[in-house]
């Protein structure tokens, strides 16, 4: 298996390099918002819980979180590989991740992480909201609040996972097509 984290602060482009690079390595895509978003508009006890934290730009707890991931483990035993995209987001995450992937005998390949200004990040999700229909998108208190929710939960996952000589950082300013050739390029290194 070949698994990689796709790490970086919110509106970075995460969701965007996600869906190119799962389907030119075949892997499956495991983006927990993607999932909590799904039990919310089932309306499933998770749904209802996770959606106050989200409104809030908060993070939804870890073991709800690892938890879900887990279940999602289950559904794709015949994997390749998975991308992760916005887990982990807490060292308890990871350090839960790691447990996860040592029972299937795999871990994670690289952590590329997607560098953007933040100006830049506040901008592309005040723009994102107004398409998307994310409650979480719309509101810059709320855009502002998950930035600091990064820097103060989030990018301690970041060193932990340098600790173990994994990352890299790409710029993610400029053009999509350009960041997934700077993405490609690292992935290709590795899996050689
Ligand atoms: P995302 O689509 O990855 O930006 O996630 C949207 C929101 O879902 C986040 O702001 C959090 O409230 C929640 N969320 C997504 N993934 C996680 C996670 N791994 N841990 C905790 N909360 C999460």
């Amino acid at each position: 298996m070949f698994n990689l984290i796709l790490f970086g602060p919110p509106g970075s482009g995460k969701g965007t390099q996600s869906e190119k690079l799962v389907e030119k390595y075949d892997l499956v895509h495991l983006s927990t918002g993607n999932l909590l978003r799904q039990e919310i508009k089932d309306k499933t006890p998770l749904g209802i819980e996770a959606k106050s934290f989200i409104d809030k730009g908060q993070l939804v707890p870890d073991e709800v979180v690892i938890g879900m991931v887990d279940s999602y483990f289950d559904l794709h035993k015949g994997a390749k590989g998975f991308l992760f995209d916005g887990f982990p987001r807490t060292v308890a995450q990871a350090k839960a991740l790691d447990n996860l992937l040592e029972l299937k005998k795999t871990e994670i390949g690289k952590v590329l992480i997607l560098d953007v200004d933040e100006e830049e990040l506040i901008s592309r999700l005040v723009n994102r909201g107004k398409t998307s229909g994310r409650s979480d998108d719309m509101d810059e208190k709320v855009q502002r609040n998950r930035q600091e929710v990064y820097k103060k939960e989030t990018l301690p996952v970041a060193a932990y996972y340098t600790k173990a000589k994994k990352v890299a950082s790409i710029n993610g300013m400029g053009n999509v097509d350009d960041i997934f050739e700077r993405l490609s390029t690292i992935i290709d290194k590795k899996m050689k």
